[in-house]
């Protein structure tokens, strides 16, 4: 998998992996921006708290995402015409409070992350998405958020025909601002365990979490902040009402002036770009080509689409570095943050933050701190996440039957009867009867895995571009020798001659 910009471009404190047997009032799984915002946020209250994580702090969507920390995230259109006014407004606030308290945190412990006050914006350059764009501005109006309607947008390289921008916004490196959380974190006492995945849940006086190597922790509270939960709350079906969406970015040079701001279009294919300065370099933050994780072309170079865009528009002609990272995005655009089921109140989860995380990532820390500490907050209910809205909706219903029709579509691809043969080639192939997924690295060696995915049995397919075995039903991705990279798939592919991959037991 490549690096982002800013795990290459900042320095990581290694924590140790749990290797005994533990108790604690609070566990917290997950080192991303929720997980090390809820541990600081309760290790301020005097509380005891552990945190563990499947691989390092940071290292997930947190540390690859684009830096942008805004409350500008083209949603409120939608959230009024499903929720009202009233609902949008406090989604407005909620975020609006995560961006100030991101502020203040890196002000009040001088963190050095490069955070910046710079506008964003949403722009499109296709006059059929003006009315789209034009809506939008008018709710943001109604909310009172304070907002501005250009035609066009001036020192710009692309045609644009419509713009809005939110002022005083900010951007940074995400994987400095958690690394010095979590610094912070471990002066207040908290526990932080890396490489330490957990993968079972029992519940007897207290709850009972197990890590992949066989330690438990013994814990009153649990946080889930993986990302996409690794417990579904008892068939809370997590995974049915949130789809894994990913995208691709680039740090390049920049030979063109161009204002200080942070771009994003609204129509198809997405582009994302921003001027990000460190000390004196300024670098070129591109990228976009959404889709769905393991739809769409992903046979093809899909980096070498963006690297042209960034060579014609932005005169850009070095690849720092480029990168992948996916996000979940909940069917009415508003996260999962709160008690993960109605009975089981000491588990909490954050989930479904469409791409803006470093946001809504920050909310959940808030709102999970209010729950625990004063057993309510102003935002319980509209982000719950079992809110009616998140099942009874058509994108839900069209959403689990594209899963059917991919689990079915997967299991009539047969593959290849052959290896592939060039290196950096990955395929699917028949080896007697069965269906195996084959890459041949770079040092020509070739690795085979078991295809079936290990959450519920849909068919991997290859993703050229970081060579990964990605799931079009809910997301997991896997490495080319099978170990995991993204849930909601809890255990690796099975390499070829060690047997079929086992399907959660639990789910089915
Ligand atoms: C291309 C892209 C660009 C984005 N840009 C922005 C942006 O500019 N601004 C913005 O606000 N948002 C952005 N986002 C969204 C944002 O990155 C995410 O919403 C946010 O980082 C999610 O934070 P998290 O803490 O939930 O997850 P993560 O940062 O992924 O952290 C979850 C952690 O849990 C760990 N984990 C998972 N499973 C287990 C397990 N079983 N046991 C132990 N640990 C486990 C993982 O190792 C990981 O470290 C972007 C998303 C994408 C895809």
């Amino acid at each position: 998998m490549n690096e982002s910009y800013w795990l290459l471009s900042s320095k990581s404190k290694k924590y140790k992996v749990l290797d005994e047997d533990i108790n604690t009032d609070y566990l917290i799984v997950g080192g991303g921006i929720v997980g090390i915002t809820t541990a600081f946020l309760l290790a301020k209250e005097k509380l005891s708290v552990t945190l563990l994580d499947a691989d390092r702090i940071g290292y997930g969507a947190t540390g690859r995402n684009t830096g942008k920390v805004t409350t500008m995230h083209n949603s409120y259109a939608k959230i009024e015409k499903k929720y009202g006014l009233e609902k949008a407004k406090l989604y407005y606030e909620a975020n609006n409070k995560a961006l100030k308290f991101i502020e203040n945190t890196i002000y009040e412990y001088r963190i050095d992350c490069d955070f910046e006050k710079v506008p964003a914006y949403i722009y499109t350059t296709d006059e059929n998405y003006i009315e789209d764009l034009k809506s939008e501005y008018e709710v943001c109006l109604r909310i009172g958020i304070p907002c501005k309607y250009y035609d066009g947008l001036e020192g710009i390289p692309l045609d644009v025909k419509g713009a809005i921008s939110f002022e005083n916004q900010g951007q940074f490196n995400p994987k400095k601002y958690i690394n010095a959380l979590a610094e912070l974190c471990e002066k207040l006492g908290v526990k932080i365990y890396e490489n330490s995945p957990v993968d079972d849940l029992q519940k007897e006086a207290d709850y009972i979490i197990k890590t992949r190597n066989n330690n438990t922790i013994n814990t009153k509270n649990l946080v889930i902040a993986s990302h996409t939960p690794w417990y579904d709350g008892g068939l809370k079906l997590y995974f049915g009402k949130e789809e894994a969406n990913c995208s691709y970015l680039l740090a390049t040079d920049l030979n063109t002036d161009l204002p200080n701001g942070m771009y994003l279009s609204i129509e198809e294919p997405v582009r994302t770009f921003k001027v990000y300065n460190e000390n004196d370099k300024k670098v070129l933050i591109i990228g976009g080509s959404d889709h769905q994780v393991g739809k769409g072309n992903i046979e093809s170079d899909i980096y070498k689409e963006i690297e042209e865009f960034a060579e014609s528009n932005f005169n850009s002609r070095k690849t720092i570095t480029k990168w992948m990272t996916q996000d979940y995005m909940s069917f009415d655009d508003i996260p999962y943050i709160g008690h993960i089921n109605s009975k089981e109140k000491n588990i909490y989860v954050a989930t479904g933050f469409c791409k803006w995380g470093n946001t809504n990532g920050t909310v959940a820390g808030l709102l999970i701190r209010d729950l625990i500490l004063n057993n309510s907050s102003e935002y319980e209910e509209l982000f719950n996440p079992t809110r009616g809205g998140s099942y009874l909706s058509t994108r839900f219903m069209s959403f689990n039957l594209g899963v059917a029709l991919d689990y079915v579509k997967g299991k009539l691809n047969f593959g290849y009867d052959d290896m592939p043969t060039r290196k950096g080639e990955g395929r699917i192939v028949n080896i007697d009867g069965k269906r195996y997924g084959a890459f041949r690295n770079y040092d020509g060696n070739l690795h085979i895995v078991d295809i079936t995915c290990t959450h519920l049995g849909c068919e991997l397919r290859f993703n050229s571009a970081e060579n990964t075995w990605d799931c079009p039903c809910h997301g997991s991705r896997f490495d080319y020798d099978g170990n995991i990279l993204n849930g909601p798939a809890l255990k690796p592919l099975k390499k070829y001659g060690y047997g079929k991959n086992e399907v959660d037991p639990k789910l089915l």
